[in-house]
């Protein structure tokens, strides 16, 4: 293992942290929460970087309000503007890359290279949303029975919760907010308490871009239950929009049954990597180095099982050991880092704990497999061979560096374990056999496959999973529909 020298001191060069701390985002406003402050610590040094304000069930209502009060405006608002404004946060974000990367690396941990491509990719979605914003068109057409004209308008579906995780604070939020403001709503959104900063920090960027008071609320809260309770009993509000863990999911999903409210679930994966004996190598590494190793492994699409075919087995088991041991391991602000540490120490925990279990059924170490002491919540590069179908980790998120390696034989096998699990977000396969390729794609219960390639996310298309991976989709033509209702008119001309 590589790993960096780790200084204990967070590195907050260029970054205005008092700014982006200065309370919760309420009717275009900063203000203190009622309850006492939430300490933010960087990952990589376990210092506290700043103190963020508690948002009580009081703030939270304040928060509706305020999207309640700017909602008449931001819908009656001509699409034509609402798209300029969005271009606009688009603009200034890739404008600041360089501050915003640097914070996503520092509250989360992340390496700066992904924080870099998070910022790109987060940035994208206001963008492709300006475009979305003045091509949300209605339907007409004549009535079968010929008696009437139907007319179908998309309109804004209302007031949206919007709740997010910690592993990518500004992509998340955008893939939400640019889509619920595109369809003309307003939205109060939760970011996850381990990386607030970011989102307060977008939320300055959203009004400088001329997003109106209202448009876009941020509460941060160390009571996420009753604060999301009481927002969605607000009858104003139409809409939730989660991403997080499937668990979570399903609590909010209870919740919102009680105002029977429209739900997009982002939830958590377990992804299928599917190599064949026929492919190229150096494409199977490289992509598998990208779905595993992006964001040091915390991420919902990240290769949780990785499949190959005996023919190839022992020379891509050979080549994968070789990349993840050069990783260099070290502090997310850190430019030559490649992998951060985890987001907390129960997350890196988690991972030895699932690590042990795989090894006490017979798995096998060929690189790291041990959490190291010291400060910060790392943990090494990991791959382990014949990993059994019965161990934890093939059912459970890993969301970290680890890649367990399992051999099989036929397409037939590889399919069925592939999708022996509750979730459906993502899969890759990787084959010259194109035919193949798509067979397998259609075969797997995914939302997405990734076919010989690392990387399934694009904003230009939809996101999400099957199964108990979600419900919804983000991004493409379909993210903004999302924050939508379809109104029917039936009409006598
Ligand atoms: P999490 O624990 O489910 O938290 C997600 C968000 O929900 C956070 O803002 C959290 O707030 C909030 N939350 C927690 N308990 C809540 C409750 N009872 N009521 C209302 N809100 C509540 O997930 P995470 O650990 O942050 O993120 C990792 C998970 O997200 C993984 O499972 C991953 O697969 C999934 N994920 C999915 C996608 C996707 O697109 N499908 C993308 C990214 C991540 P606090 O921070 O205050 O606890």
């Amino acid at each position: 293992m590589n790993i960096a020298t780790r200084s204990a001191a967070p590195d907050t060069t260029g970054l205005d942290l008092e700014a982006f701390s200065r309370g919760l985002f309420i009717g275009g406003h900063w203000r203190e929460g009622q309850g006492s402050r939430i300490a933010v610590v960087d990952p990589s040094t376990e210092a506290v970087i700043a103190h963020i304000a508690n948002a009580s069930v009081a703030d939270a209502a304040a928060a509706v309000e305020a999207a309640a009060q700017a909602a008449a405006g931001w819908r009656a608002t001509p699409p034509r503007k609402r798209s300029e404004i969005l271009r606009r946060c688009f603009e200034l974000m890739t404008e600041r890359a360089a501050m915003l990367a640097k914070l996503i690396s520092l509250e989360n941990g992340k390496a700066l290279r992904d924080a870099r491509g998070e910022v790109a990719y987060a940035a994208e979605f206001f963008r492709w949303n300006a475009e979305e914003a003045v091509r949300i068109s209605g339907e007409f057409g004549l009535a079968p029975a010929g008696a009437n004209h139907i007319i179908v308008d998309y309109e804004p579906i209302g007031i949206c919760v919007l709740i997010t995780p910690w592993n990518f604070p500004a992509a998340m939020a955008t893939r939400k907010i640019a889509p619920a403001l595109a369809a003309g709503c307003t939205v109060v959104l939760k970011p996850a308490t381990e990386t607030p900063l970011t989102a307060f920090a977008l939320a300055a960027i959203y009004q400088e871009a001329g997003v109106p008071d209202g448009v876009v609320n941020v509460v941060t809260t160390s009571t996420p239950g009753p604060v999301s309770s009481a927002m969605m009993a607000d009858p104003r509000v139409r809409k939730l929009s989660f991403t997080g863990s499937t668990g979570v999911g399903r609590t909010l999903l209870a919740e919102a049954s009680k105002s029977v409210l429209s739900c997009s679930m982002e939830l958590g994966g377990n992804a299928p990597l599917v190599v064949f004996d026929d492919a190229d190598l150096d494409t199977a590494i490289e992509g598998a180095m990208v779905a595993k190793m992006r964001n040091a492994g915390e991420a919902c699409t990240a290769a949780n099982r990785l499949y190959v075919q005996a023919g190839i087995y022992e020379k891509f088991v050979a080549a994968l050991t070789k990349r993840m041991q050069g990783l260099a391991v070290g502090p997310g602000t850190d430019p030559a880092t490649e992998c951060g540490p985890m987001i907390t120490a129960k997350a890196a925990d988690k991972i030895d704990r699932l690590v042990a279990d795989a090894v006490s059924r017979g798995a096998k170490v060929l690189c790291g497999g041990k959490k190291p002491s010291g400060t910060g919540f790392f943990y090494p590069p990991t791959v382990l061979t014949d990993v059994p179908s019965d161990a934890e980790m093939a059912h459970e998120e890993i969301f970290g560096p680890v890649a367990p390696l399992t051999r099989f034989e036929t397409e037939d096998e590889v399919v069925r374990q592939a999708n022996d699990t509750e979730y459906g977000l993502a899969a890759y396969i990787f084959t010259r056999d194109i035919g193949r390729g798509l067979r397998v794609s259609r075969r797997i219960e995914a939302g997405m496959i990734a076919l010989n390639r690392g990387l399934v996310s694009d904003p230009a298309a939809p996101f999400g999973g099957v199964k108990q991976s979600g419900l919804g989709r983000e991004g493409g033509s379909h993210g903004v529909l999302e924050f939508t209702e379809p109104k029917y008119v039936a009409v006598t001309l």
